[in-house]
């Protein structure tokens, strides 16, 4: 068995070798990379994923999974090597499912529909990607048909990004959620608007770029594994455990993008930075779901890094960093501004109470297309009705409408959305869970110490890597099911404190 196991691990880290150097690729050409690059960047890493989807759908490998079965059935549920034949079984029985045909076919429809949308959205012409996005459609149904048996024909598209998690389990639990933030967004928007034109006054990039490194290393980023570069928009990547890049971008009309884009990203480095070296050159090598990682991109953005506490320690370092800009500000003006809530027209740039309305409504309109009780040449109607029911307003035109995201441009239709969302009701599940176990985590925060917290959350989330899956996650954590309760009063009380509610 141990040397069938020795075997199974040695194939894997192959493929996680390969799939590490398509990542420094992509990071690459999302930094440094010459505009002139991309056409032979774009071959390299093609040329790269296929190997390392051939080896990985390699038939020796499902062999080997087989002969481990009975290892690992003897095995205990959360034992590493248990978790390790598991989920490389469902990844690998995915992956076979989809004909190379497809994924093929898939990839250039994509680069194709991407560069038509970088052209029809500022020309506001839907009709020139309509077509493109019904292709899109037919791929993403074709697709789900490779997992017949499933409940809804989202599901299999859903699985990938947040494995286990169903549609209407999804649906039940956003329309719990839509329920409540509705009418909270309607009284604090009848309410006089924060202003927050002290964080448009003009801040120098190098001491922006200064000050989010400044927290993202009281926060427990290790700069020895992981650094921080500039893009056009912000991510995380990671090459390996030890090696983590994070990238921000600055406005210097706006402080708030390069800083919170910084925390944002730091959160989901400190996840991938926290996983069980143990782990290493596995699938289990990764965060569990795009939900829990936003979960953790939100909790060090939003829950501390938008926090009072937070800005009681951190304000007066930043008046000293711009005595310009805001010695004449006072931190409650400051706070204010940084959690301004009012209806907005673009997901993101939307604040903690409106955001979710955006991300539901498009997953809405997914299910929809998929169901084919939607067409797509009336998506763009059904954009504006949609926004005019949950947020109350109307875009222009379709460039703030159904044209502004990328997502169903360069991915499927089905499953790009749900994440976000179930991140946030997540950051609030755990951080209720972190709080249950130490009390005294905000007043920590407020003395700009973060370590309990970045502890409990290492050994509770992040050193497990993908050995469970989100729900299993939830479970263990908090000993109940996904629910809205924690995120709600989160936001109540948060907000109760700044408007009349
Ligand atoms: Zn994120």
């Amino acid at each position: 068995m141990e040397k069938k196991l020795n075997e199974l691990k040695t194939r894997l880290e192959e493929v996680s070798n390969l799939n590490s150097a398509t990542a420094v690729l992509g990071w690459d050409q999302a930094t440094f990379m010459p505009p002139a690059g991309a056409n032979s960047r774009g071959r390299q890493m093609a040329t790269l994923a296929s190997l390392s989807q051939e080896k990985f759908t390699d038939p020796a490998i499902g062999k080997l999974l087989d002969e481990l079965q009975p290892y690992a059935e003897g095995l205990p549920y959360d034992s590493d090597d248990a978790a390790l034949i598991r989920k490389t079984r469902s990844d690998y029985e995915k992956a076979v499912k989809v004909p190379p045909a497809w994924v093929a076919k898939f990839s250039t429809h994509s680069a194709v529909s991407y560069q038509a949308w970088t052209e029809a959205r500022p020309a506001n012409n839907f009709k020139a990607v309509e077509d493109k996005l019904k292709t899109t459609l037919d791929l993403s149904r074709e697709y789900a048909n490779f997992f017949p048996g499933y409940e809804h024909i989202a599901d299999p598209l859903i699985d990938g990004p947040d494995p286990g998690m169903k549609a209407s389990d999804i649906r039940r639990v956003f329309g719990e959620l839509r329920a409540q933030l509705v009418p909270l967004v309607k009284t604090i928007t009848e309410q006089a608007m924060a202003d927050d034109s002290p964080l448009r006054a003009g801040y120098p990039e190098d001491e922006q770029l200064a000050f989010g490194m400044q927290v993202a290393k009281d926060y427990g980023f290790d700069f020895n594994r992981g650094r921080q570069d500039k893009s056009p928009h912000p991510f995380m990547t990671s090459f390996a455990i030890d090696d983590v890049r994070i990238t921000t971008r600055v406005q210097e009309g706006d402080l708030s993008d390069a800083l919170f884009s910084t925390l944002h990203e730091t959160g989901h480095a400190l996840y991938e930075l926290g996983i069980d070296p143990a782990l290493e050159g596995t699938p289990l090598a990764g965060g569990t779901s795009s939900g829990v990682h936003e979960s953790q991109s939100r909790t060090w953005e939003n829950i501390i890094g938008r926090s009072r506490g937070f800005w009681e320690h951190y304000y007066p370092k930043l008046q000293k960093q711009f005595p310009g800009q805001l010695s004449k500000v006072s931190l409650d003006s400051f706070y204010r501004a940084i959690n301004k809530v009012s209806r907005s027209l673009i997901r993101t740039d939307a604040d903690e109470v409106t955001y979710n309305l955006h991300v539901m409504l498009r997953f809405e309109l997914e299910l929809e297309l998929l169901e084919g009780k939607l067409e797509v040449k009336d998506l763009p109607e059904a954009w504006h009705a949609r926004y005019q029911a949950d947020l109350g307003i109307h875009a222009p035109s379709d460039v703030d409408g159904v044209l502004q995201d990328v997502h169903w441009y360069g991915g499927a239709i089905g499953g790009e959305f749900q994440g976000y969302t179930l991140g946030n009701i997540m950051s609030a599940l755990f951080y209720d869970a972190a709080l249950k176990a130490h009390p005294d985590i905000p007043q920590q925060t407020g003395q700009g110490q973060f370590g309990t917290l970045h502890s409990w959350l290492k050994d509770n989330l992040y050193q497990h890597g993908s050995k469970f899956t989100p729900n299993e996650l939830i479970e263990r954590v908090t000993g109940g099911p996904l629910r809205i309760e924690p995120y709600i009063h989160y936001l109540k009380t948060k907000y109760g404190e700044l408007y009349t509610l």
